[in-house]
């Protein structure tokens, strides 16, 4: 048996499922997870000694590739001057004016430690300052694991079809609509048969939790338009997206700003960061300015803020870098398109900047009901191939490729003659 065999073998005694994150257990691709050893730029290398480009990039954070050198040397100094305080510190001060200063319309930002706390918090003080309980999400999107977001949402929780979750209180989600992703009328109804209750609509501009779709500007302006008009906060969910398609994010790309904005993986380097900010006047709801209450012993924490500021100041006023994850994964996505020709076998990709999927289908993929007709047994079967070329794609249909920039022009000529490999023991 090899080592990840064996460690899987003593996980699942311990650790339900043997994985912190369900879709780490490797379940919708028909195998045992690898576990890791280490990992170094581009490559992430198992127990086993085997080494895989790595194209899961610790879900998105890893922008830099790993184990960069000089983002190491921050952390080693920040670990130096004590890990936490639970008082105030500098650095997150200097966090703060970072994030403001990069996002249009975030006035004030507060740092929690995951995307699960931002979005939980944000759509907490959107409800203490409209006065308002009901909140509209859109079907396939996933903003954490919240009770009152877990509902018809994307990544894991569609992976395994899980509408909502055993443990979430019918009443907690009562207040949840869900709306269709890129239709507008969809979100036009619910707002007209909920008039004057809904406190937020929350979204992720670009969705990367149902494979990446690529947005519709006029659907997205549209949506800003109608939550002006009926005194709804727009909450825009970057903790994918925050940082990785551009450094003023979706708000400064689409020219679309929001009311809130919340933040997660980029921002933290690799360790548990999260935050959520928006407008002042909003902003000033949190306790203890305001009444909604929200807090955190580690929040602010001295050595992930210390690497996430490292890492957006690397980001910032660094165009060529954007440009170039960009030319990587549309490398992939030229790659990719010819060998479905070649190949014949039936899928799609779906690209939008740095962020890649591959859908097993034949139809356009604008939105949720277009994704889910992908052939997962299909994807389980392309995983496979990919992993034994020595390649690491998410474990799940439902993802997103990440790309960093330590990805070599060779890793993606190489990645593209395996996809080709894959397609052909596919289409056999
Ligand atoms: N929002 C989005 C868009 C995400 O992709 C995720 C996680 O993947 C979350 C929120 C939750 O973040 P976390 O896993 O850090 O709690």
């Amino acid at each position: 048996m090899n080592k990840s065999n064996e460690l899987f073998e003593k996980a699942v005694k311990v650790i339900p499922g043997g994985v912190n994150s369900p879709v780490r257990a490797f379940g919708s691709v028909n195998m045992n997870p690898i576990f890791i050893r280490n990992a170094k730029g581009s490559y992430i290398y198992d127990v086993d000694g085997k080494k895989y480009i790595d194209y899961i990039s610790s879900w998105g954070p890893m922008i830099f590739g790993h184990c960069d050198e000089e983002l190491n040397k921050v952390a080693i100094n920040a670990l130096e001057k004590g890990v936490s305080y639970g008082v105030p510190s500098d650095v997150e001060v200097e966090m703060a004016e970072i994030i403001t200063q990069a996002y249009k319309g975030c006035e004030m930002v507060r740092m929690v430690n995951s995307g699960t706390e931002a979005t939980m918090s944000a759509i907490r003080v959107a409800r203490g300052y409209t006065g308002k309980d009901k909140i509209i999400k859109f079907e396939g999107c996933y903003h954490g694991h919240s009770d009152c977001l877990l509902v018809k949402s994307g990544s894991g929780t569609l992976t395994f079809n899980v509408q909502t979750s055993p443990g979430v209180p019918v009443d907690t989600v009562k207040h949840t609509l869900v709306c269709e992703y890129n239709n507008i009328d969809s979100v036009k109804e619910t707002i007209e048969k909920n008039k004057g209750e809904i406190a937020c609509i929350i979204i992720e501009p670009v969705p990367g939790n149902m494979g990446v779709v690529a947005p519709n500007i006029e659907f997205m302006r549209e949506l800003r338009k109608i939550t002006e008009d009926n005194n709804i906060v727009l909450i825009y969910d970057e903790v994918i997206t925050g940082f990785r398609l551009s450094y003023g994010g979706a708000a400064e790309l689409f020219d679309i700003v929001p009311d809130m904005v919340c933040f997660g993986k980029i921002i933290g380097g690799g360790l548990p960061v999260g935050a959520y900010g928006g407008k002042s006047e909003i902003m000033s709801m949190v306790s203890p300015v305001g009444k909604v209450y929200q807090a955190g012993t580690l929040s602010g924490n001295p050595l992930a803020m210390s690497m996430g500021i490292a890492v957006l100041n690397r980001l910032k006023n660094n165009q060529k870098l954007y440009i170039e994850l960009e030319n990587k994964a549309k490398k992939l996505e030229e790659g990719f398109k010819s060998n479905i020709e070649l190949s014949g076998v039936k899928a799609v990709v779906s690209r939008y900047k740095s962020m890649l999927s591959l859908f097993f289908t034949d139809r356009e993929v604008n939105g949720y009901s277009d994704v889910v007709t992908s052939d997962t047994e299909k994807y389980a079967k392309y995983f496979q191939s990919m992993l034994k070329s020595e390649i690491l794609l998410p474990p799940a249909q439902y993802e997103v490729m990440f790309m960093n920039a330590t990805l070599s022009d060779k890793d993606i000529e190489y990645t593209i003659k395996a996809n080709l490999k894959a397609f052909m023991e596919l289409s056999k």
